[in-house]
């Protein structure tokens, strides 16, 4: 049988983009954080050490993953773990298969996890992980393999009160089920509580495929309480209709709001008498993208996609990408509100613009947290053997976020500072007790 020792290099100029925010979720979004985390720890006269212990990765893990194609041949593929913190419990976040996939993103994103755990008051600490491919390229069977041995070479920092891995770019709940499944037959038991983002049927949680729009949707109710606006009249503009778009729209929707405009990589498309987000789920079901949606009567295309940002709505929620709204755009956004479903879809240039305006933002360490704390509502439902009904996730979900946005709200109004760094004063003093408490600035 034929052999080949490859270093997976080949893999990473790929023909077609896998989902055009994943490659660009990466080191701006880090300085943005930092640039936060830094603002937020002046705010709390936080000493040097203090920040570094804030800062810094706890651990970081990288290995050579080597695979049996289906040809026969070996390939090694890199990957990696980043456990950002501990301090609050359980290392927690997703795990990305992307041929960009690089160690500075993976530090990234996990720290934001630390501190969108933070935020919400959920007992977990911050982590990421990724492997260097692009999965569209392998067979299930290598896909199969591939997750198997990059979940056995990493088994020892894995585990319910360890670090509980998730879906991310391009994984999903299969993946989940074989880390499961290879973390379970390695300890000779059953523990689905090792990774969240799990099928139903493996110990997966009711309503995790809303969970990220409806924390959001928690998030801009009490948003518009506070602004004295009626969500039964205000419009709303949706950029991104994949998982957290499309439901966003869907339930912006049942709260009365009119979708006024939606987009995807298919294009931008709006109807001022409003647009029917199910029909728009069942297009991009059907075609892939909402390309050609304005087929449909009363809907017309918007020749430059990024105007849809600009148009004048109650509610704007980019849903896609980060850096979205910039220095450049940001003057012209009309919106009273932004909810930022998307990790850091405005730069810190525009927050100040926007700021200035008086545009209200929900921040997307608190606005788009909904999907952790599903996440860690189907960890409590796997330790404790006990699995809620949907409205029993729904019921703490908005308990948590109500909560959550109350307090950040609380800190921006005590401080006189904006809800985003208002957001990372809470997590920040959260994070930064429980290492004082432990000793680790000792
Ligand atoms: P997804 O892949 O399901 O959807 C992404 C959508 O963005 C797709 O509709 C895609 O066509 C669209 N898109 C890509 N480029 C675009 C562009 N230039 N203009 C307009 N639309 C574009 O991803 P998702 O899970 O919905 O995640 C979206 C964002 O929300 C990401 O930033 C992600 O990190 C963040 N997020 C998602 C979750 C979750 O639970 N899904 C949780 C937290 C944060």
């Amino acid at each position: 049988m034929p052999r080949k020792i490859s270093n997976g290099k080949h893999l990473v100029k790929r023909q077609v983009p896998l989902r055009e925010f994943g490659d660009r979720e990466s080191l701006s979004v880090f300085d943005n954080a930092l640039h936060q985390v830094e603002k937020a720890a002046v705010i709390l006269k936080l000493t040097p050490n203090q920040i570094a212990v804030i800062k810094e990765p706890r651990r970081i893990f990288e290995v050579n993953l080597p695979v049996r194609m289906d040809d026969g041949s070996i390939q090694i593929f890199r990957g990696y773990r980043v456990q950002h913190s501990n301090a609050r419990g359980p290392a927690k976040g997703g795990v990305r298969y992307h041929p960009d996939v690089n160690l500075d993103e993976i530090k990234a994103l996990a720290l934001l996890m630390t501190f969108k755990c933070a935020v919400v008051g959920i007992p977990m600490g911050g982590g990421k992980g990724g492997i260097v491919v692009d999965p569209r390229k392998l067979s299930i069977k290598e896909l199969e393999r591939l997750s198997r041995r990059y979940f056995a070479e990493l088994i020892e920092i894995f585990g319910p009160n360890r670090d509980i891995p998730a879906p991310d770019v391009n994984t999903n709940p299969q993946i989940m089920a074989w880390f499961m499944d290879t973390y379970s037959m390695h300890h000779r038991d059953y523990l689905p509580a090792v990774v969240t983002g799990k099928p139903l049927e493996l110990g997966g949680s009711a309503g995790r495929n809303a969970a990220t729009a409806q924390g959001m949707v928690y998030c801009v109710r009490k948003a518009a309480v506070h602004l004295k606006i009626d969500l039964k009249k205000a419009s709303v503009a949706v950029q991104g209709f994949g998982n957290a778009g499309s439901w966003a729209a869907k339930l912006l929707r049942q709260d009365g709001s009119k979708i006024i405009a939606i987009s995807d990589i298919g294009g931008a498309f709006s109807n001022p008498k409003g647009i029917d987000p199910d029909g728009a789920i069942a297009h991009v079901q059907k075609y892939g993208t909402l390309k050609g949606f304005d087929k449909i009567p009363g809907v017309s295309k918007i020749a430059d996609p990024m105007k849809l940002l600009e148009l004048p709505v109650d509610i704007l929620i980019p849903a896609a990408l980060e850096n979205q709204i910039t220095g450049k755009n940001a003057s012209r956004v009309k919106a009273r509100i932004i909810a930022e479903c998307a990790n850091g879809p405005l730069t810190p240039e525009a927050d100040t613009i926007l700021n200035k305006k008086m545009v209200f933002i929900i921040p997307d360490i608190l606005c788009n947290a909904g999907g952790v704390t599903v996440s860690y509502f189907e960890w409590v439902q796997n330790n404790m053997g006990f699995y809620w009904p949907e409205k029993m996730v729904l019921e703490n979900l908005e308990h948590i976020m109500n909560g959550a946005f109350d307090t950040v709200l609380g800190a921006s109004i005590e401080h006189k500072i904006p809800m985003r760094i208002a957001a990372f004063v809470v997590a920040i003093q959260r994070v930064s007790k429980a290492a004082e408490l432990r000793g680790l600035y000792a």
